[in-house]
């Protein structure tokens, strides 16, 4: 078996040892007689799957107990409908745009009612953070939204933005479990699993609890948090592979030593490809310095054909999935927290010789 690196930005690689254990579990869990695939979500071994997923990742985050977790469906893209719908309550809220992400979650809230853009980055292809003027904040809007790790540019808020009492609501998808976050600071924060959590499927909502109950009149049963809060998120069948999986995911982070030892290793992985990018004259980062993301790292070397023939004999050698968004162009390693610092190792020695070769 010859596994690659894979840099891809979603779905993306998961730990070994979480793909070697669903292995061993995949025809017969524990003794059930049956695949987890199979069983009713209903039935006790199941919700035990469940509930041990939710307690292990309250505690690996430490979520405050007036926070409800829940787990969804119709990816991270169905939250930037459900956001306005259940938390616009006065028909107004405040967003950052950072960037594609952000962009799309702008245009859903303006389906449901008045969107204020406090900054953005747009001027500059997203390649940074943008300050964010007070006096250009609500402090009657419902919610203040930010796209915390932008997975397409490669930024991400190097510090949680102060909104008052504005609850602050946060995509963190590509950048959920790769390092310590104090969730008392968000109103809600959801991520889609396939980026750093598990695989594609989920989604996971993180809402504190006085924010659920308000939603708009009349809108579908499935969109309202309160529905899924209220059923420990068994509404409807939930996906049960993917929520034991993403258990899987959370006791290999535990064993590990939780998040400050992820986010330990996430620097370490992030600076040797940032030096090497800072060091070189031939390959160069998109990023701003004090934008720039852990988790992606955007880079070019500006000359179309050099960079098609990069991503061909990246991937020959083992390095797939090293693309650069359409919109970006260039490259991209996504280094999500499955992503060994081997991985990020073996890039860069590869991008060493590749500069030597085609300088
Ligand atoms: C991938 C991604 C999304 C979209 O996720 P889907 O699950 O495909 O809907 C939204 N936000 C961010 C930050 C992402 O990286």
């Amino acid at each position: 078996m010859a596994r690659v690196y894979n840099f891809s930005a979603g779905p993306s690689m998961l730990p070994l040892p979480v793909l070697e254990r669903a292995s061993r579990e995949m025809v017969e869990y524990g003794s059930s007689g049956q695949s987890v695939m199979e069983m009713s979500h209903r039935s006790r071994e199941y919700g035990e799957i469940i509930a041990h997923c939710e307690a292990l990742l309250r505690e690996v985050m430490a979520i405050p107990d007036n926070y409800k977790v829940l787990f969804l469906q119709g990816g991270a893209s169905l939250q930037f409908s459900m956001v306005p719908l259940n938390l616009m309550t006065t028909g107004k809220a405040d967003y950052v745009l950072t960037g594609q992400w952000a962009k799309k979650a702008i245009e859903e809230a303006r389906k449901v009612g008045q969107v204020n853009v406090v900054a953005s980055s747009q001027d500059k292809t997203y390649s940074y953070i943008p300050n964010i003027p007070r006096e250009a904040c609500d402090p009657q809007a419902d919610y203040f939204y930010i796209c915390y790790n932008n997975t397409i540019y490669g930024t991400a808020f190097q510090e949680v933005p102060d909104t008052g009492s504005v609850p602050l609501v946060a995509d963190v998808s590509s950048c959920f479990l790769s390092e310590p976050m104090d969730v008392s600071r968000f109103g809600m924060l959801f991520a889609g699993a396939q980026k750093n959590f598990g695989p594609a499927g989920v989604v996971v909502a993180i809402i504190r609890e006085d924010l659920i109950g308000h939603a708009r009149e009349g809108i579908p049963t499935m969109l309202d948090y309160k529905t899924h809060a209220d059923n420990d998120s068994m509404f409807n069948t939930p996906p049960t592979y993917a929520i034991y999986v993403c258990g899987l995911v959370l006791e290999w982070l535990k064993s590990l030593g939780g998040l400050s030892a992820m986010a330990a290793i996430n620097r370490e992985k992030a600076a040797i490809l940032y030096d090497y990018l800072d060091s070189s004259s031939f390959f160069r980062g998109t990023v701003e310095r004090n934008s720039r993301s852990l988790m992606n790292v955007p880079f070019v070397i500006g000359d179309a054909d050099l960079e098609k023939k990069f991503i061909r004999e990246a991937e020959a050698a083992g390095l797939v999935n090293l693309k650069g968004h359409r919109s970006v162009g260039g490259m991209r390693a996504s280094i999500y927290n499955a992503m060994p610092v081997e991985g990020v190792r073996a890039l860069v020695a590869f991008m060493k010789k590749f500069e030597t070769d085609n300088r």
